[in-house]
Protein backbone atom coordinates (compact mmCIF):
# COMPACT_ATOMS: atom_id res chain seq x y z
CA UNK A 1 0.00 0.00 0.00
CA UNK A 2 1.33 3.32 -0.95
CA UNK A 3 2.41 6.42 1.80
CA UNK A 4 -0.81 8.13 0.66
CA UNK A 5 -3.15 5.14 0.89
CA UNK A 6 -1.88 4.08 4.22
CA UNK A 7 -1.78 7.35 6.16
CA UNK A 8 -5.52 8.13 4.87
CA UNK A 9 -6.79 4.80 6.30
CA UNK A 10 -5.03 5.51 10.11
CA UNK A 11 -6.85 8.87 9.40
CA UNK A 12 -10.33 7.41 9.13
CA UNK A 13 -10.22 4.42 11.28
CA UNK A 14 -9.17 7.64 13.66
CA UNK A 15 -12.25 10.16 12.22
CA UNK A 16 -14.45 7.05 12.93
CA UNK A 17 -13.23 6.09 16.38
CA UNK A 18 -14.00 9.63 17.09
CA UNK A 19 -17.58 10.09 15.18
CA UNK A 20 -16.34 12.74 13.05
CA UNK A 21 -19.05 14.40 11.09
CA UNK A 22 -18.83 12.80 7.27
CA UNK A 23 -18.01 16.50 5.94
CA UNK A 24 -15.49 17.57 8.45
CA UNK A 25 -13.83 14.51 7.52
CA UNK A 26 -13.50 15.13 3.99
CA UNK A 27 -12.47 18.49 4.34
CA UNK A 28 -9.54 17.59 7.14
CA UNK A 29 -8.14 15.34 4.25
CA UNK A 30 -7.60 17.60 1.93
CA UNK A 31 -4.77 19.57 1.03
CA UNK A 32 -5.01 22.86 1.69
CA UNK A 33 -2.53 23.50 -1.51
CA UNK A 34 -0.25 21.66 -3.42
CA UNK A 35 2.91 22.70 -5.35
CA UNK A 36 4.92 21.55 -8.12
CA UNK A 37 7.86 23.00 -9.41
CA UNK A 38 10.62 22.52 -12.23
CA UNK A 39 13.86 23.47 -10.43
CA UNK A 40 16.79 23.71 -13.88
CA UNK A 41 20.15 24.41 -12.67
CA UNK A 42 23.36 25.20 -14.39
CA UNK A 43 25.82 22.06 -13.44
CA UNK A 44 29.56 21.92 -12.73
CA UNK A 45 30.48 20.64 -16.05
CA UNK A 46 28.14 23.67 -17.91
CA UNK A 47 25.21 21.38 -18.79
CA UNK A 48 21.93 21.98 -17.89
CA UNK A 49 19.59 19.53 -15.23
CA UNK A 50 16.65 19.69 -14.66
CA UNK A 51 14.55 18.39 -10.82
CA UNK A 52 11.03 18.66 -9.88
CA UNK A 53 10.15 20.48 -6.27
CA UNK A 54 7.05 20.35 -3.98
CA UNK A 55 5.46 21.55 -1.25
CA UNK A 56 2.19 20.55 -0.05
CA UNK A 57 0.73 22.71 2.64
CA UNK A 58 -1.76 19.95 4.00
CA UNK A 59 -4.04 22.25 6.84
CA UNK A 60 -3.23 25.17 9.10
CA UNK A 61 -5.86 25.29 11.38
CA UNK A 62 -3.54 25.41 14.50
CA UNK A 63 -0.85 27.57 13.50
CA UNK A 64 1.82 28.03 10.39
CA UNK A 65 2.29 25.03 8.23
CA UNK A 66 5.35 22.76 9.38
CA UNK A 67 7.34 20.49 7.53
CA UNK A 68 10.75 19.58 6.33
CA UNK A 69 12.11 19.58 2.70
CA UNK A 70 13.71 16.05 2.02
CA UNK A 71 16.03 15.83 -1.01
CA UNK A 72 15.97 11.95 -2.10
CA UNK A 73 15.80 10.00 -5.73
CA UNK A 74 12.40 8.42 -4.33
CA UNK A 75 10.52 11.62 -3.46
CA UNK A 76 7.13 11.63 -5.46
CA UNK A 77 3.80 13.67 -5.27
CA UNK A 78 1.99 10.92 -3.40
CA UNK A 79 4.49 10.35 -0.33
CA UNK A 80 5.15 14.32 0.03
CA UNK A 81 1.17 14.57 0.63
CA UNK A 82 1.06 11.99 2.66
CA UNK A 83 3.94 13.10 4.95
CA UNK A 84 2.33 16.70 4.55
CA UNK A 85 -0.83 14.67 6.53
CA UNK A 86 1.19 13.08 8.89
CA UNK A 87 2.99 16.86 9.83
CA UNK A 88 -0.44 17.98 10.76
CA UNK A 89 -1.52 15.08 13.24
CA UNK A 90 2.01 15.25 14.80
CA UNK A 91 2.17 18.74 15.28
CA UNK A 92 -1.02 18.28 17.25
CA UNK A 93 0.23 15.56 18.88
CA UNK A 94 2.99 17.54 20.17
CA UNK A 95 0.15 20.10 20.77
CA UNK A 96 2.78 23.05 19.55
CA UNK A 97 0.69 25.46 17.59
CA UNK A 98 1.38 24.22 13.91
CA UNK A 99 -0.42 22.73 11.61
CA UNK A 100 1.76 20.38 8.67
CA UNK A 101 3.13 20.68 4.89
CA UNK A 102 6.24 18.88 3.34
CA UNK A 103 8.69 19.53 0.48
CA UNK A 104 11.21 17.46 -1.76
CA UNK A 105 12.95 17.29 -4.49
CA UNK A 106 13.40 14.25 -6.32
CA UNK A 107 17.37 13.85 -6.40
CA UNK A 108 20.00 12.53 -5.59
CA UNK A 109 22.04 14.56 -3.11
CA UNK A 110 24.87 12.14 -2.80
CA UNK A 111 25.58 12.74 -6.62
CA UNK A 112 25.43 16.70 -6.65
CA UNK A 113 28.28 18.88 -5.61
CA UNK A 114 27.61 21.46 -2.61
CA UNK A 115 27.98 24.27 -5.42
CA UNK A 116 25.35 22.53 -7.13
CA UNK A 117 22.81 21.60 -4.13
CA UNK A 118 23.31 25.28 -3.23
CA UNK A 119 22.14 26.66 -7.04
CA UNK A 120 18.96 23.86 -6.68
CA UNK A 121 18.03 25.20 -3.56
CA UNK A 122 18.06 28.82 -4.11
CA UNK A 123 15.95 28.13 -6.98
CA UNK A 124 13.48 26.09 -5.24
CA UNK A 125 13.38 28.72 -2.90
CA UNK A 126 12.64 31.35 -5.78
CA UNK A 127 9.68 29.42 -6.89
CA UNK A 128 8.75 28.92 -3.55
CA UNK A 129 9.39 32.01 -1.64
CA UNK A 130 5.53 33.79 -2.03
CA UNK A 131 3.91 30.34 -0.91
CA UNK A 132 6.26 30.09 3.01
CA UNK A 133 6.35 32.68 5.73
CA UNK A 134 7.45 33.30 9.18
CA UNK A 135 3.10 32.82 9.75
CA UNK A 136 2.02 30.96 6.86
CA UNK A 137 4.54 27.94 6.27
CA UNK A 138 8.00 27.18 7.81
CA UNK A 139 10.07 24.52 6.52
CA UNK A 140 13.09 22.83 8.30
CA UNK A 141 15.29 19.90 7.32
CA UNK A 142 14.14 15.94 6.55
CA UNK A 143 16.23 13.55 4.99
CA UNK A 144 19.53 14.46 2.41
CA UNK A 145 18.84 18.08 3.65
CA UNK A 146 20.56 19.65 6.93
CA UNK A 147 21.14 23.11 8.93
CA UNK A 148 23.53 24.63 5.14
CA UNK A 149 20.32 23.95 3.34
CA UNK A 150 17.89 25.92 6.01
CA UNK A 151 20.76 28.90 5.46
CA UNK A 152 20.71 28.94 1.91
CA UNK A 153 16.70 29.01 1.96
CA UNK A 154 16.67 31.53 4.95
CA UNK A 155 19.13 33.98 2.50
CA UNK A 156 17.05 33.30 -0.84
CA UNK A 157 13.54 33.94 0.92
CA UNK A 158 15.39 37.01 2.58
CA UNK A 159 16.30 38.65 -0.95
CA UNK A 160 12.35 38.96 -1.57
CA UNK A 161 10.86 39.75 1.57
CA UNK A 162 13.74 41.14 3.73
CA UNK A 163 15.54 38.99 6.80
CA UNK A 164 13.40 36.41 8.18
CA UNK A 165 15.53 33.98 10.05
CA UNK A 166 12.34 32.37 11.54
CA UNK A 167 10.92 31.84 7.73
CA UNK A 168 12.92 28.34 8.28
CA UNK A 169 14.06 26.44 11.32
CA UNK A 170 16.92 23.82 11.93
CA UNK A 171 18.83 26.55 11.01
CA UNK A 172 22.81 26.59 11.86
CA UNK A 173 23.24 28.07 15.53
CA UNK A 174 24.97 31.24 13.98
CA UNK A 175 22.15 32.10 12.34
CA UNK A 176 19.69 31.73 15.29
CA UNK A 177 19.18 27.74 15.04
CA UNK A 178 18.85 26.41 18.50
CA UNK A 179 21.41 24.71 20.40
CA UNK A 180 20.00 21.19 20.41
CA UNK A 181 17.78 21.14 17.53
CA UNK A 182 20.38 18.30 15.51
CA UNK A 183 19.66 15.99 18.27
CA UNK A 184 16.12 16.59 18.64
CA UNK A 185 14.64 13.91 16.89
CA UNK A 186 16.84 11.51 18.14
CA UNK A 187 16.56 12.55 22.10
CA UNK A 188 13.10 13.12 21.72
CA UNK A 189 13.11 9.13 20.33
CA UNK A 190 15.10 8.37 23.63
CA UNK A 191 12.60 10.02 25.95
CA UNK A 192 9.39 8.64 24.16
CA UNK A 193 11.29 5.08 24.26
CA UNK A 194 11.28 5.48 28.22
CA UNK A 195 8.30 6.43 28.40
CA UNK A 196 7.09 2.91 26.62
CA UNK A 197 9.24 1.03 28.36
CA UNK A 198 8.57 2.60 31.62
CA UNK A 199 5.11 1.39 31.71
CA UNK A 200 6.13 -2.12 31.15
CA UNK A 201 8.49 -1.87 34.08
CA UNK A 202 11.21 -2.00 31.63
CA UNK A 203 14.15 0.49 31.16
CA UNK A 204 16.19 1.46 28.18
CA UNK A 205 19.25 -0.21 30.20
CA UNK A 206 18.07 -3.43 30.14
CA UNK A 207 17.10 -3.33 26.41
CA UNK A 208 19.15 -5.08 23.00
CA UNK A 209 18.13 -2.71 20.42
CA UNK A 210 18.69 -2.72 16.30
CA UNK A 211 18.36 0.37 14.73
CA UNK A 212 17.75 0.79 10.60
CA UNK A 213 19.55 3.65 9.14
CA UNK A 214 22.25 5.90 10.34
CA UNK A 215 21.79 9.49 9.51
CA UNK A 216 20.86 12.23 11.53
CA UNK A 217 18.08 10.61 13.38
CA UNK A 218 19.28 7.15 13.34
CA UNK A 219 23.06 7.94 14.78
CA UNK A 220 21.91 10.40 17.38
CA UNK A 221 19.18 7.98 18.48
CA UNK A 222 22.00 5.41 18.66
CA UNK A 223 24.24 7.80 20.51
CA UNK A 224 21.83 8.58 23.48
CA UNK A 225 20.14 5.05 23.71
CA UNK A 226 23.71 3.89 24.26
CA UNK A 227 24.89 6.86 26.63
CA UNK A 228 21.46 5.90 28.97
CA UNK A 229 23.06 2.15 28.86
CA UNK A 230 20.81 0.47 26.05
CA UNK A 231 22.86 -1.85 24.37
CA UNK A 232 22.90 -1.37 20.53
CA UNK A 233 23.82 -4.65 18.85
CA UNK A 234 23.06 -3.73 15.08
CA UNK A 235 23.04 -1.16 13.14
CA UNK A 236 22.22 -0.13 8.79
CA UNK A 237 22.66 2.50 6.19
CA UNK A 238 22.75 2.36 2.49
CA UNK A 239 25.89 1.24 2.61
CA UNK A 240 25.70 -1.66 4.55
CA UNK A 241 25.02 -3.27 8.23
CA UNK A 242 26.99 -4.23 11.22
CA UNK A 243 25.78 -6.55 14.22
CA UNK A 244 27.68 -7.29 17.68
CA UNK A 245 26.08 -9.15 20.34
CA UNK A 246 27.84 -7.65 22.98
CA UNK A 247 26.82 -4.00 22.03
CA UNK A 248 28.21 -1.82 19.41
CA UNK A 249 30.68 1.22 20.46
CA UNK A 250 28.89 3.80 19.11
CA UNK A 251 30.83 6.64 19.62
CA UNK A 252 33.32 4.59 17.26
CA UNK A 253 30.89 3.48 14.79
CA UNK A 254 29.90 7.47 13.85
CA UNK A 255 33.37 8.07 13.90
CA UNK A 256 33.96 5.26 11.08
CA UNK A 257 30.76 6.69 9.73
CA UNK A 258 31.86 9.90 9.24
CA UNK A 259 34.99 9.25 7.49
CA UNK A 260 33.98 6.12 5.58
CA UNK A 261 30.56 7.77 4.44
CA UNK A 262 28.79 4.55 5.69
CA UNK A 263 28.99 2.05 8.08
CA UNK A 264 30.13 -0.48 5.67
CA UNK A 265 33.50 -1.88 7.11
CA UNK A 266 33.21 -1.00 10.94
CA UNK A 267 35.66 -3.36 12.66
CA UNK A 268 33.74 -3.26 15.93
CA UNK A 269 31.73 -5.68 14.64
CA UNK A 270 30.21 -8.27 11.88
CA UNK A 271 28.49 -7.36 8.54
CA UNK A 272 25.27 -8.46 8.33
CA UNK A 273 22.85 -8.13 5.04
CA UNK A 274 20.90 -5.26 5.87
CA UNK A 275 17.91 -7.29 4.37
CA UNK A 276 18.43 -9.42 7.87
CA UNK A 277 18.33 -6.43 10.16
CA UNK A 278 15.02 -5.45 10.66
CA UNK A 279 14.12 -9.30 11.89
CA UNK A 280 17.40 -9.57 13.60
CA UNK A 281 17.19 -11.22 17.46
CA UNK A 282 16.46 -7.79 19.82
CA UNK A 283 13.96 -6.30 22.44
CA UNK A 284 13.48 -2.89 20.69
CA UNK A 285 13.57 -2.47 17.22
CA UNK A 286 13.84 1.65 16.27
CA UNK A 287 13.12 2.13 12.20
CA UNK A 288 14.84 5.37 10.99
CA UNK A 289 14.80 5.70 7.59
CA UNK A 290 12.18 5.60 4.68
CA UNK A 291 8.84 4.94 4.73
CA UNK A 292 6.75 1.54 4.03
CA UNK A 293 9.88 -1.15 5.27
CA UNK A 294 8.03 -3.05 7.48
CA UNK A 295 5.04 -4.87 5.46
CA UNK A 296 3.34 -8.28 4.86
CA UNK A 297 6.24 -10.10 3.83
CA UNK A 298 8.39 -9.29 6.84
CA UNK A 299 6.35 -8.56 9.38
CA UNK A 300 6.05 -12.33 10.85
CA UNK A 301 9.47 -12.65 11.28
CA UNK A 302 10.05 -9.39 13.15
CA UNK A 303 11.13 -10.97 16.25
CA UNK A 304 11.53 -7.48 18.78
CA UNK A 305 8.68 -6.56 21.18
CA UNK A 306 8.76 -2.63 20.89
CA UNK A 307 9.00 -1.04 18.05
CA UNK A 308 9.78 2.63 17.73
CA UNK A 309 9.14 4.76 14.55
CA UNK A 310 11.73 7.05 14.25
CA UNK A 311 11.03 7.34 10.58
CA UNK A 312 8.07 8.41 9.02
CA UNK A 313 5.27 5.85 7.94
CA UNK A 314 7.75 2.88 8.31
CA UNK A 315 5.15 0.07 8.88
CA UNK A 316 2.79 -0.78 6.10
CA UNK A 317 -0.98 -1.35 8.17
CA UNK A 318 -1.20 -4.57 6.85
CA UNK A 319 2.00 -4.74 8.86
CA UNK A 320 0.60 -3.31 11.94
CA UNK A 321 -2.25 -5.71 11.67
CA UNK A 322 0.57 -8.79 11.62
CA UNK A 323 2.23 -7.38 14.18
CA UNK A 324 -0.43 -6.76 16.82
CA UNK A 325 -1.76 -10.08 16.51
CA UNK A 326 2.09 -10.62 17.46
CA UNK A 327 1.67 -8.77 20.96
CA UNK A 328 4.33 -6.51 19.42
CA UNK A 329 3.84 -2.76 20.68
CA UNK A 330 4.19 0.13 18.53
CA UNK A 331 5.39 3.51 19.37
CA UNK A 332 3.67 5.29 15.80
CA UNK A 333 5.96 7.98 13.87
CA UNK A 334 3.53 10.79 14.85
CA UNK A 335 4.56 10.63 18.40
CA UNK A 336 7.28 8.78 18.54
CA UNK A 337 9.76 11.05 15.83
CA UNK A 338 7.96 14.79 17.20
CA UNK A 339 11.14 15.64 19.07
CA UNK A 340 12.58 17.64 16.22
CA UNK A 341 9.70 19.57 15.23
CA UNK A 342 8.99 20.42 19.13
CA UNK A 343 12.56 22.14 19.07
CA UNK A 344 11.75 23.45 15.79
CA UNK A 345 8.84 25.12 17.86
CA UNK A 346 11.69 26.46 20.84
CA UNK A 347 13.57 27.70 17.97
CA UNK A 348 10.99 29.37 15.92
CA UNK A 349 9.81 31.18 19.46
CA UNK A 350 13.21 32.29 20.38
CA UNK A 351 13.82 33.93 17.07
CA UNK A 352 10.27 35.91 16.95
CA UNK A 353 10.97 37.07 20.22
CA UNK A 354 14.99 38.07 20.03
CA UNK A 355 13.83 39.78 16.67
CA UNK A 356 10.43 41.21 18.38
CA UNK A 357 12.64 42.88 21.69
CA UNK A 358 15.22 43.81 19.29
CA UNK A 359 13.28 46.17 17.58
CA UNK A 360 11.31 47.10 20.57
CA UNK A 361 14.76 47.93 21.87
CA UNK A 362 15.52 49.69 18.84
CA UNK A 363 13.03 52.08 18.75
CA UNK A 364 13.40 52.98 22.35
CA UNK A 365 16.88 53.98 21.90
CA UNK A 366 15.81 56.96 20.20
CA UNK A 367 14.64 58.46 23.20
CA UNK A 368 17.73 57.99 25.88
CA UNK A 369 20.90 58.97 26.18
CA UNK A 370 24.01 57.17 23.62
CA UNK A 371 25.42 55.43 26.81
CA UNK A 372 22.63 53.77 27.59
CA UNK A 373 21.18 52.98 23.87
CA UNK A 374 24.44 51.68 23.24
CA UNK A 375 24.35 48.84 26.25
CA UNK A 376 20.83 48.29 24.52
CA UNK A 377 22.17 47.83 21.26
CA UNK A 378 24.28 45.21 22.36
CA UNK A 379 21.74 42.85 24.53
CA UNK A 380 19.93 42.98 20.86
CA UNK A 381 22.52 40.41 19.87
CA UNK A 382 19.74 37.62 19.35
CA UNK A 383 22.18 35.34 21.42
CA UNK A 384 20.96 37.32 24.62
CA UNK A 385 17.95 35.43 23.85
CA UNK A 386 18.53 31.67 23.39
CA UNK A 387 17.77 29.25 25.44
CA UNK A 388 21.05 26.86 26.60
CA UNK A 389 20.91 23.25 25.55
CA UNK A 390 19.86 21.82 29.10
CA UNK A 391 16.91 24.06 28.77
CA UNK A 392 15.99 22.55 25.34
CA UNK A 393 16.62 19.48 26.27
CA UNK A 394 14.54 19.82 29.49
CA UNK A 395 11.48 21.41 27.73
CA UNK A 396 11.94 18.38 25.02
CA UNK A 397 11.48 15.70 27.97
CA UNK A 398 8.30 17.67 29.50
CA UNK A 399 6.67 17.54 25.77
CA UNK A 400 7.61 14.36 24.89
CA UNK A 401 6.57 12.76 28.59
CA UNK A 402 3.26 14.66 28.49
CA UNK A 403 2.56 13.72 25.10
CA UNK A 404 2.95 10.14 25.88
CA UNK A 405 0.28 10.57 28.51
CA UNK A 406 -2.00 11.90 26.35
CA UNK A 407 -2.00 9.26 23.81
CA UNK A 408 -2.02 6.35 26.63
CA UNK A 409 -5.46 8.78 27.60
CA UNK A 410 -6.60 8.54 23.73
CA UNK A 411 -5.97 4.80 24.00
CA UNK A 412 -8.14 4.21 27.09
CA UNK A 413 -10.97 6.62 25.86
CA UNK A 414 -11.27 4.83 22.54
CA UNK A 415 -10.02 1.63 23.51
CA UNK A 416 -7.52 1.42 20.88
CA UNK A 417 -3.56 0.72 20.08
CA UNK A 418 -0.75 3.33 20.41
CA UNK A 419 -1.37 4.46 16.55
CA UNK A 420 -4.72 5.27 16.70
CA UNK A 421 -4.09 6.57 20.77
CA UNK A 422 -1.88 8.82 18.55
CA UNK A 423 -4.07 9.58 15.35
CA UNK A 424 -7.39 10.27 17.75
CA UNK A 425 -5.59 12.85 19.89
CA UNK A 426 -4.04 14.32 16.87
CA UNK A 427 -6.98 14.50 14.12
CA UNK A 428 -9.20 15.58 17.41
CA UNK A 429 -7.40 18.38 17.96
CA UNK A 430 -7.16 19.46 14.75
CA UNK A 431 -11.01 18.82 14.05
CA UNK A 432 -11.98 20.88 17.43
CA UNK A 433 -9.12 24.48 16.13
CA UNK A 434 -11.22 23.33 12.60
CA UNK A 435 -14.78 23.73 13.72
CA UNK A 436 -14.07 26.58 15.88
CA UNK A 437 -12.64 28.96 13.57
CA UNK A 438 -15.71 27.91 11.38
CA UNK A 439 -14.73 26.08 8.37
CA UNK A 440 -18.68 25.81 6.30
CA UNK A 441 -19.11 29.21 5.88
N1 LIG B 1 11.47 16.75 9.13
C1 LIG B 1 11.14 16.61 10.50
C2 LIG B 1 9.87 15.78 10.66
O1 LIG B 1 9.52 14.99 9.81
C3 LIG B 1 11.08 17.95 11.22
C4 LIG B 1 10.09 18.94 10.68
C5 LIG B 1 10.19 20.34 11.28
O2 LIG B 1 10.99 20.56 12.17
O3 LIG B 1 9.43 21.18 10.80
O4 LIG B 1 9.22 15.80 11.68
Amino acid sequence: MNALAATSRNFKQAAKLLGLDSKLEKSLLIPFREIKVECTIPKDDGTLASFVGFRVQHDNARGPMKGGIRYHHEVDPDEVNALAQLMTWKTAVANIPYGGAKGGIGCSPGELSISELERLTRVFTQKLHDCIGIHTDVPAPDMGTNSQTMAWILDEYSKFHGYSPAVVTGKPVDLGGSLGRDAATGRGVLFATEALLAEYGKSTSDQRFVIQGFGNVGSWAAQLISEAGGKVIAVSDVTGAVKNCNGLDIPKLVEHSMENRGVKGFSGGDALDPKLLLTEDCDVLVPAALGGVIKRENANDIRAKFIIEAANHPTDPEADEILSKKGVLILPDIFANSGGVTVSYFEWVQVLFAVQIGSTLNSLAWFITDLTSRALQQHKNIQGFMWDEEKVNFELKTYMTRGFKDVKEMCKTHNCNLRMGAFTLGVNRVARATVLRGWEA
